[in-house]
């Protein structure tokens, strides 16, 4: 009897929450998310080690959420479009899991790093290893897998990347990645330290190319949370019903995601925020809630950390104002 009660409890309650969810007025959450935010503007540094970055605005500030019924609201500049940088180890991450399956894991680990994004020091001792994909030198190991498997690989991933979007104007930014390329001396590095160990089989010119130019991918907000829904789908792109990754494989990159996707501060992140996220030193970080939404947010001046002081704020502010988080 007790456990009748409970369970029609249960069942009211999640009703009630799914209602709720429905109804949710995201434009004003947003348009309040963007005044809350706004004295956070100027107190960040935008990231100059790549000198082409520097050159944004700085204060800008842009989001966007995309609901799996296809509805889009936005606040700020959700539409300019920006380098996404780190965010793209995600697409080459879902391209390379779902060409080559579980054989990926033998080459990439699955633990959070808790060093910076760049680091060298964890990839010695761990005989070229690296720890996620999230990190640069995973990122590598996974340009490498996409180089031995296509052909082409840079087409591979751009197209990739517009059907997820259904945006095919999506593009590598030339100048940003030559920028990083005369100045990438410590991902070199790691390439170079990973081909010492074996765990880089492709001609290191050939893989760093790939690398550098899926870093500078230019995408807004709005066709960034577009992209994302298809891991908010259990794998599905919602538009098209195109089948991208089995729903053990969405289950895992959402979960790679949630422990390693901002770098050595995924943790406060998680705490904060509640949502499997990516980030990267362009400024841009794009959330994920299962079977629900995405939501992508823009503000190129980065905490200490390299990840938007902004953007981390207002997607605390999301999930808090309203209460939806994958916990
Ligand atoms: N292209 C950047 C680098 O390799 C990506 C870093 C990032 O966004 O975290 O340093």
């Amino acid at each position: 009897m007790v456990d009748c009660h409970s369970r029609i409890w249960y069942a009211v309650h999640f009703l009630y929450l799914y209602i709720k969810y429905l109804d949710m007025d995201y434009q004003s959450l947003l348009e309040e998310i963007a005044a809350e935010v706004k004295p956070l503007l100027g107190q960040g540094q935008v990231a100059s080690y790549i000198p082409a970055l520097a050159e944004v605005d700085s204060l800008s500030f842009g989001m966007a959420v995309v609901t799996l019924d296809g509805s889009v609201f936005t606040v700020g500049q959700a539409n300019k479009i920006f380098s996404i940088q780190s965010i793209s180890k995600v697409f080459n991450l879902v391209l390379a899991f779902s060409s080559l399956d579980e054989a990926i894991w033998r080459r990439v680990g699955k633990e959070p790093s808790g060093n910076a994004f760049n680091s060298l020091l964890q990839l010695e001792y761990e005989n070229g290893i690296p720890r996620n994909p999230f990190i640069n030198a995973g990122a590598i190991v996974l340009a490498d897998m996409l180089c031995e498997y296509f052909s082409e690989p840079q087409k591979a991933l751009i197209e990739f990347i517009r059907k997820l979007t259904n945006n095919s104007s999506i593009e590598y930014d030339i100048r940003i990645a030559k920028s990083e390329m005369d100045t990438g001396n410590r991902n070199y590095s790691l390439g170079y330290l990973m081909k010492s160990f074996g765990n880089i089989r492709m001609p290191i010119d050939l893989v760093m190319e790939l690398y550098f130019k899926q870093c500078s991918i230019s995408m807004s907000c709005k066709d960034l949370a577009q992209s994302f829904l298809m891991l908010a789908n259990h794998g599905v792109v919602p538009y098209s019903g195109e089948r991208i990754l089995t729903m053990s494989q969405a289950k895992r990159i959402n979960s790679l995601m949630l422990t390693s996707g901002l770098y050595n501060e995924a943790g406060d992140f998680a705490f904060r925020v509640g949502l499997p996220a990516k980030s990267g030193v362009g400024g841009g970080i794009v959330a994920i809630i299962p079977k629900l939404l995405s939501v992508a947010v823009w503000s190129p001046e980065l905490n200490g950390f390299g990840n938007s002081l902004a953007g981390i704020h207002a997607l605390e502010l999301f999930t808090t104002k309203s209460g939806i988080s994958i916990f």
